[in-house]
């Protein structure tokens, strides 16, 4: 039944389907979109186009409905416990998000002698806007110390335990990952909670999760502050993206200065991406993309050229962990004597489009020469098996 329900949504994927011989297998950069966000960019600019907050004629009211819609329709998809009390801030992505959030909320918040935790080995998205914030607050005189976030050495999550022991009583800030963009693993954020207690508010980069799994603020697991998301890797238009906050711990969230006219066409798109999120159901998304994960996994971890980068807690192969512990649609790999650029090249002389090299992770020299291959529902069990005839045949 998953097949039959997966081969119904990939029909719905015009790109994907124009190109049988080939497999987009880069979704953790961008996700292809399906034909009901295009029907409804496509509806939008050819019956209401106009700019947002501004008119006194229908296109443009009805062009400010559909932002205010999509922000509330945002809050409904993460499943917002008080939607009266948070704020929705679209974006460009994921990187602006974190930007704002350092800039408009995190530097008029922290006082001097302040501590903040951050990542020091995931995206650069998530560490370059808190350093700047530390820049920021310096030249104002007001001097914060900012701590690197323990990782564990092997499985790439964080180390909860030695974090315990970096928290003290001027710990005001936490920024973590939902989901790591090289490793895949899910960084439990639930136990950074525990470590930091009730009072420190979390900054999540969501931009690996939302569209792939279940994000559910209600869930008591789900304790944080600010999820920030790129709508584009959620098959909505590039250019899409947002900060939801949640304004329960610290002042609001205000985003400063003027705005501008906001990126319309991309709102609308994300509103009809979370839409169709919804209908296909993000529980049977993440069975479907970590199936295809382990099916990869579980057969790799077995052709001795290839050293998979973060491995799971345990040594079993994924598809024996929990669910919590498995990859979720990110493996990233190196060949033992094939430079990333050139298997990269291979790949895609075999159809597959993979990200080689850089993965834009900080710090870390982890990643060099590696290969990522990151899925999405549209990917298929006879693509993952035809890639996995062709690293067989240059192992
Ligand atoms: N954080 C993570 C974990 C990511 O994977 C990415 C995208 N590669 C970003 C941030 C940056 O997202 P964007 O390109 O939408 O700004």
């Amino acid at each position: 039944p998953d097949r039959l329900w997966q081969r119904k949504l990939r029909e719905q994927f015009p790109i994907v389907t124009a190109h049988p011989e080939s497999a987009y297998l880069d979704s953790a950069a961008t996700s292809q979109k399906p034909q009901a966000v295009l029907d409804a960019v496509h509806a939008y600019l050819t019956t209401t186009n106009a700019n947002a907050g501004r008119g006194t004629y229908p296109w443009a009211n009805r062009t400010t409905r559909l932002v205010e819609e999509t922000r509330e329709r945002v809050k409904e998809f993460l499943g917002d416990p008080e939607p009266g009390r948070s704020t929705v801030h679209f974006t460009s992505g994921t990187s602006e998000g974190l930007r704002t959030v350092a800039r408009d909320w995190l530097v008029p918040y922290l006082r001097d002698g302040d501590e903040i935790l951050v990542p020091f080995a995931d995206h650069r998205a998530n560490l370059d806007p808190w350093l700047e914030a530390r820049r920021l607050l310096a030249e104002r005189g007001v001097g914060i110390q900012v701590r690197a976030l323990p990782h564990q050495a092997v499985s790439g999550d964080y180390d909860h335990r030695a974090l315990g022991g970096l928290v003290g009583p001027r710990t005001r800030f936490v920024a973590a990952t939902h989901v790591h963009h090289v490793y895949g693993g899910d960084m439990n954020v639930h136990r950074i909670r525990e470590a930091v207690g009730p009072d420190v508010p979390i900054c999540l980069d969501a931009a690996q999760s939302v569209g792939h799994l279940p994000v559910d603020l209600a869930d008591p697991a789900l304790d944080v502050d600010f999820v920030v998301f790129s709508g584009h890797k959620a098959m909505a238009l590039p250019g899409t993206g947002a900060v939801w906050a949640r304004n329960a711990r610290g002042p609001g969230f205000r985003p400063a200065g003027w705005r501008g006219t906001p990126n319309t066409v991309g709102i609308v798109s994300l509103g009809a991406a979370l839409d169709w999120l919804d209908e296909a159901g993000a529980d049977r998304i993440a069975r479907w993309t970590d199936g295809l994960t382990t099916r990869l996994t579980d057969r790799l971890r077995h052709l001795d050229p290839y050293e998979i980068l973060g491995c799971p807690t345990s040594l079993a192969a994924d598809s024996a962990l929990p669910a919590a512990q498995r990859r979720h649609g990110i493996v990233t790999f190196r060949h033992r004597d094939i430079p990333s650029d050139d298997l990269g090249f291979i790949l895609y002389s075999h159809g597959f489009m993979v990200r080689a090299d850089s993965l834009c992770q900080a710090g870390a020299d982890d990643e060099k020469g590696s290969v990522r291959v990151s899925l999405h529902v549209y990917n298929t069990v006879e693509e993952i098996d035809r890639l996995l005839a062709v690293l067989t045949s240059l192992a």
